[in-house]
């Protein structure tokens, strides 16, 4: 999907771009991950373009230089994938895609959320088995509950925004409150105060050290029973092995994830051979109150065209800047 769209872009450019940029673009597309493996594919060309699951660390971005890239054009949002430090060490400018489609991962959320307050996933496992029973199946409304929203900036603030169409009391937490959030009747409260007040909490903040297992048991003690809990950020936002128990304890009552911890191992490589050596993943997979894609929040024909788009204009117009 990325291959096609990416290269309808680029022929795009190239027919109605000027001389310069159709002759400036010359792409390969390789399968492979980008890590100390792979790294000899880039020889040879000016710029790499990686994804969420390419390791870009300082030993790659040195190997990177000294092949002669001198751009990495990220195709996502997150860059925690990238020693920026590194890149900046060595001259090679990092671009990425800020705001590709926050829709299409708010609306994610959203459906992790439906799912999991309908318990759609089971219902419709049953009904493919001709089993029309309800029990078990005992949803609540949206309508009313309380939604805590952690970071607000472009996805977060979309998902509020359905958020308060469904009728919910938003809380929200950021550094850096958005008074349009405020103007539409969101509540900017402490950590502590979000977690304590909601329903459903929502990570919408980026991964970094101050981030890193902010679901943990620490954080999870001050929530209500039966909180739901939905990542569509990071992995590493939530602390896996802390969650299972609290799925046991019944502290955790619904858990929605589109990203997981080790995932570059779990949903970028071999399926059969990895997701039989993570135990704790394999564990979380049977409880009937979780429901896991496989980063899949961004995947959407509008999103996937803003990211080549953005690509290919930060490939042709900004290395030289
Ligand atoms: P953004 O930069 O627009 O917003 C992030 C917000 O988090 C900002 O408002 C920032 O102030 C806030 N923040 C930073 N540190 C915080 C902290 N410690 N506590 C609370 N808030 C904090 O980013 P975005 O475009 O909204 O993306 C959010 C995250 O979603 C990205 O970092 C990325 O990891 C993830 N993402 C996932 C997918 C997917 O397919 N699942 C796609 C795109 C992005």
């Amino acid at each position: 999907y990325d291959k096609r769209t990416l290269s309808a872009h680029a022929k795009k450019n190239s027919i109605e771009g000027n001389a310069i940029d159709s002759a400036a673009l010359s792409m390969s597309y390789f399968e492979s991950r980008l890590s100390m493996e792979t790294i000899s594919l880039v020889k040879g060309f000016d710029a790499v373009s990686c994804f969420v699951n390419d390791d870009v660390n300082a030993e790659v971005i040195h190997c990177l230089k000294q092949q002669g890239v001198n751009t990495i054009a990220l195709r996502c949002a997150g860059f925690n994938n990238v020693d920026l430090v590194a890149a900046k060490k060595e001259g090679i400018k990092v671009f990425h895609v800020p705001d590709y489609s926050p829709t299409s991962v708010a609306e994610h959320a959203v459906a992790l959320i439906m799912t999991l307050n309908r318990k759609t996933h089971r219902a419709y496992h049953r009904v493919k088995e001709g089993n029309f029973a309800l029990e078990g199946l005992l949803g609540f409304n949206l309508e009313g509950r309380t939604v805590g929203c952690i970071g607000t900036g472009r996805i977060g603030s979309a998902f509020c925004r359905i958020m308060k169409g469904f009728g919910c009391k938003v809380l929200c937490y950021d550094l850096y409150p958005s008074q349009e959030l405020i103007d539409q009747g969101c509540e900017y409260l402490s950590l502590d105060e979000l977690y304590q007040q909601s329903d459903i909490i929502s990570l919408h903040c980026p991964l970094n050290e101050s981030t890193h297992h902010l679901i943990d048991k620490n954080s999870l003690a001050k929530m209500k029973d039966g909180v739901m809990i939905i990542n569509t950020s990071r992995g590493a936002l939530v602390h896996a092995q802390e969650a299972i128990d609290a799925l046991y304890s019944k502290k955790i009552g619904y858990l929605g994830l589109d990203v997981y911890e080790q995932e570059n191992e779990i949903f970028f490589e071999d399926m059969s051979s990895h997701i039989i050596q993570d135990s704790v993943f394999q564990l979380m997979l049977t409880f009937p109150n979780v429901v896991v894609t496989g980063h899949q929040g961004y995947f959407t024909d509008e999103a996937l065209n803003h990211i080549a788009e953005t690509t290919i204009d930060n490939l042709l117009h900004h290395q030289n800047e």
